[in-house]
């Protein structure tokens, strides 16, 4: 079924993505009510971000997206989305503007919220 509000080319990998992750990111872009850019979302597990982990994590499984995001009341509202859908893995970059959701991989933990 196609995602009401993406493209799949707005994924570098369309076919890697988990369809639970794409139609609760569709649920989540409903939600939050504004538009959406997505900064990662499949990376292969010797993509560098991953291969410098212990193990791969969520991204490799295409479990997972960033999505940019300034900060404020415009990152409290897609985090406030992202919880309303359902998402309880959520990562909050300052540093470099994005909000990661993710909906885990085996043996990771499956409620968690961090920042980086
Ligand atoms: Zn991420």
């Amino acid at each position: 079924m196609p995602l009401k509000y993406f493209n799949e080319s707005e994924f570098n990998d369309f076919k890697m993505m988990d369809k639970k992750l794409l139609n609760m990111l569709d649920n989540l872009r409903e939600a939050y009510g504004s538009p959406i850019k997505i900064t990662s979302s499949y990376r292969s597990p010797d993509h560098p971000i991953e291969a410098k982990k212990k193990a791969p994590g969520e991204h490799a499984y295409g479990a997972a997206v960033d999505i940019a995001s300034v900060g404020g009341e415009t990152t409290f509202k897609l985090v406030k989305a992202a919880m309303d859908v359902g998402f309880t893995r959520i990562g909050v970059s300052r540093k470099n503007n994005f909000v990661h959701v993710g909906i885990g991989y085996p043996d990771a933990p499956p409620i968690t919220l961090w920042t980086y």
